[in-house]
This record gives structure tokens, sequence and C-alpha cells, in this order.
């Protein structure tokens, strides 16, 4: 039995992995330490190298081994909850900020891309699809939320017949067209900005996987596998769903790992696209278990969904995610998988991000709940402010209430019960 936890991305088979300073073998004394060789933790290692900080980046695999290197590609604008929950927990004079916090992610990619020269495969371009009437009204009252901020990149496509124009299937009865999202191979973006960081002066070593974290007496040590120590007078705690034990209590009560899967086609040709998605555009539907996704530069249908709640490897991976896309195009019945794998995903009890501070000196962000290729970038350049000093953002964020989740060491198979009860809903279409 294949274990997709381990296989390989399509992503990560796309390229020759990057050479960074590799594994740490000696003691080391830094500004700043960094957790996590996501796309959160070299965002903020990019922005703080470019400001002259001395800054210590440990990843402990490859750079993209967790979900940043996984995931589906697909960029998404806005928070991963609604706003009108976030907003009942920040300042009202924080408000308009915290809305452009939440909407600026794609452009900030969009910026580095051209900053940093990076070839990355990017196309915007995405579809909300609604699976019934309930869905229909969802888009309608998102769309109105955006609008009244001033987001005019929307157009509802009020039916099947204006929704062909972007995708060809009988599963939808139409969505909602957002130009200002798309997707992108995240791989080739991440490596992008991580050599960009270390261009800017950041260490990024790789393979350093760290196992004991001590944040007292305003001094924060870290301590690797084979016992090399690092000093840092700030430490940022990105390792998201990927940390393990190795996290902090708090941390580890207020995220749930997820598991999300998706599996790459061989290339579709000219008819094929036309026949299923002639825009090119990302797309995701509305059920809670969603299915995402969209064809790539290479023309590969990069097809994404379900979600295991028991925390360990999913069977039948490539089965059931190859009868989920059947179920929207059936005339992709015949194409060969190359790949397909799994990866772990953060989430929060309220699906909002969870920003805080561990000590006075170190602080973390995670659990944005399946919506962080945009975020994540936000994210980075929140922390590496906050270390910083201009921590107002930062501050406004760690007021969000998080709950724990319930059933302790019980707690996935309590959170897999009460997400089957979200799939029925999906299911009875209510
Ligand atoms: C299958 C899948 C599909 C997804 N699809 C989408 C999508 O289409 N669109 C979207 O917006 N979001 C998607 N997501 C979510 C998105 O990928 C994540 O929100 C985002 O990548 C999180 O980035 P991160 O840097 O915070 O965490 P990660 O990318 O998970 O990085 C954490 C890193 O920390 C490292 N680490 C952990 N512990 C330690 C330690 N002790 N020492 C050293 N290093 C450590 C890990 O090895 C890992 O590389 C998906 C996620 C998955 C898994």
């Amino acid at each position: 039995m294949s274990n997709s936890h381990i296989s390989k991305s399509i992503y990560q088979l796309d390229i020759t992995p990057s050479k960074f300073l590799g594994k740490i073998n000696q003691d080391i004394k830094c500004d700043i330490a960094i957790i996590g060789g996501g796309l959160t933790g070299v965002s903020a290692a990019l922005s703080l190298g470019e400001k002259g900080y001395n800054i210590c980046l440990f990843e402990a695999g490859n750079i993209g081994d967790g979900g940043s290197g996984r995931n589906g590609g697909q960029i998404c604008q806005g928070w991963s909850s609604s706003f009108e929950k976030l907003s009942k927990y920040i300042d009202p004079e924080f408000k308009e900020e915290m809305w452009q916090a939440g909407i600026k992610g794609p452009a900030l990619i969009n910026e580095r891309i051209k900053k940093y020269k990076i070839k990355c495969d990017v196309q915007w371009g995405y579809v909300h699809t609604a699976i019934h009437n309930g869905h229909m009204r969802e888009l309608e009252e998102y769309q109105k939320i955006f609008e009244a901020h001033g987001y005019s990149q929307l157009h509802t496509l009020e039916n099947k017949q204006s929704l062909f124009d972007y995708i060809r299937s009988d599963a939808y009865i139409g969505g909602l067209y957002d130009a200002g999202s798309g997707h992108l191979h995240p791989l080739k973006y991440l490596i992008g900005i991580s050599k960009a960081a270390e261009n800017a002066g950041v260490n990024i070593y790789t393979n350093s996987h760290i196992c004991s974290i001590q944040t007292a007496n305003h001094k924060n040590k870290l301590t690797t596998r084979e016992g090399h120590q690092i000093t840092a007078e700030q430490l940022i705690i990105c390792g998201n769903a990927y940390l393990g034990n190795v996290s902090p209590k708090k941390l580890r009560r207020r995220m749930a790992p997820v598991t999300s899967s998706v599996m790459a086609t061989e290339p579709l040709n000219d008819s094929e696209i036309k026949a299923s998605i002639p825009s090119k555009a990302a797309i995701a539907d509305g059920n809670t278990a969603l299915n995402y996704f969209r064809i790539d530069k290479q023309n590969r249908m990069i097809f994404g969904g379900r979600a295991s709640y028991l925390n360990k490897d999913p069977n039948n991976v490539e089965a059931d995610l190859k009868k989920r896309m059947n179920a929207v195009f059936p005339n992709l019945n015949n194409k060969k998988i190359l790949q397909a794998w799994s990866g772990r995903i953060g989430i929060t009890v309220n699906r909002l991000p969870d920003f805080g501070r561990i000590s006075n000196t170190a602080i973390y962000v995670q659990g944005y709940s399946g919506h962080g290729v945009a975020f994540s970038g936000v994210a980075g350049n929140i922390l590496s402010d906050a270390v910083t000093g201009k921590n107002k953002i930062f501050n406004q964020l760690t007021k969000i209430q998080h709950l724990p989740f319930p059933g302790g060491p019980l707690r996935t198979p309590v959170l897999a019960l009460g997400m089957s009860w979200f799939k029925l809903k999906d299911y009875f279409k209510i």
C-alpha cells in the first residue's frame, strides 16, 4: 500500500532540490531564529533579511516538505473564515486595515514574482462553483460583503450557461468568478522566495530538525536532534501542522492537523481542456469537504479533495480522488494518474489563523485552515513586523479567541466525528 504522506508531490518531482546550507553541524547564535521552511517561515525570513537582521531559518527536511510544497496551488484572497467573525475580536479602528491584510495575499505574491523574477507558472482567475441553490445564496452574500469593501474583481456566473465559459461540468449550477485570485506552482514560488531570502543574507539550514524549544529568561534556546544548540534573541515558530511533539502545549491544543490529498493527471490535450476548464481558472466548490482543482502550465489536471481527521495516512488516495474527478469530469475517466500525495493542514476550531506569543521574545502563527497559499505571505510579514516592534496588527490578531479542540488525547476521533456531520450536510444539501 502506498503511503501518500511520504509520497513526493508532483511539484517535488518537477524540480531538482535546491541547495541551501544543509544540516547544522555546530552551535549557533543569531538575532532571530525561525522554525519552518514553508511559505510562512520563508516569507518572514525574507522580509527580515531585507531589513538587515541576522536570521537563521531551520527546516527539518527540505524547503517545502510541509504543506507549502504539497498543496493544490490555489491562490485565494480573503480570510479563511468570515470577516464578520474576525471583526468581533478586533478594535474598530483596525477593521479596515485587517480587511486589507486578508485580501492582499495575491498582490504580494505578484509583487514578489516580479521583484525576484520567479518563474512559477502563475495564472490568474478563480471560480467558486455552486452545487446547489444554498451555495448560490452563500456566494451572493460573499460578493455583497467584498463589494461593500470596494473589491470589484468578482462577477456572478448565474447559471450553467455562463459557467460553461469557465468550467464545463454538469456537477455545478453556477458560481462566482474572481479575477484577483488564481493558481501557481507552489514549490517553484517557495524556492524562488527562499533564494531571494538567501540573497538577502538569511542562513537557511535544511535537514535540521529542532527537537526542543526553551524560552525561559528572555533567551530562546533550541536544540537539534544531533544536540547542537541555537541561541536566539527572538524566535518565530512557523512549523504549523508539522511541529508534532515539539509544539509548545498552548499551540498543540489550539490546532488540529488534518490530512488533505491531491493528485496530478498526465497532460490533457486541447480538446480535453476545452471540455473541462477552458478558462484554465482555478476551481473550488462550496462543500465543507471541498474539491479544488486546476489545469497547470503543463496541462495536467491537479485535483485535490477529501480530508482525513484521524491524523494518519489515508487509504486509497488515488482511487478516491479519481472517483471525485470523474464525478466532475466523466470525460477524463481514462487519464493516467502521474502522482497522488497527501499533506497536513492545520485547522483551528473557528477556522481563523492562530497568532500568538509563548514568551516576550517568542511568537508563532498556525492554523490557516486550508487557506494559506496567499495568506502565508501576509502572515510572514506580520510576524516580521512584530519582532521588530511594529506589532499593532499582530497584537490585534492575538485577541482572536481560540478554543481548544475537545477530546484531549482523543481529539482526532472527536474531530472526525464532528466533521462527519458537515459531510452529511453537504450530502443532503442543507
Ligand atoms: C494537500 C494540501 C492542499 C492544500 N491546498 C491549498 C490550496 O490550494 N490553497 C491554499 O491556500 N492552501 C492550501 N493548503 C494549505 C497551505 O498549503 C498551507 O496553509 C501553507 O502551506 C502553510 O504554510 P506554512 O509555512 O505555515 O506551513 P508548512 O508549509 O506546513 O511548513 C511548516 C514547515 O515546518 C517544518 N517543521 C516543522 N517542525 C519542525 C521542527 N521541529 N524543526 C524544523 N522544521 C520543522 C516542516 O518540515 C515544514 O516544512 C493545502 C495544504 C495541503 C496539505
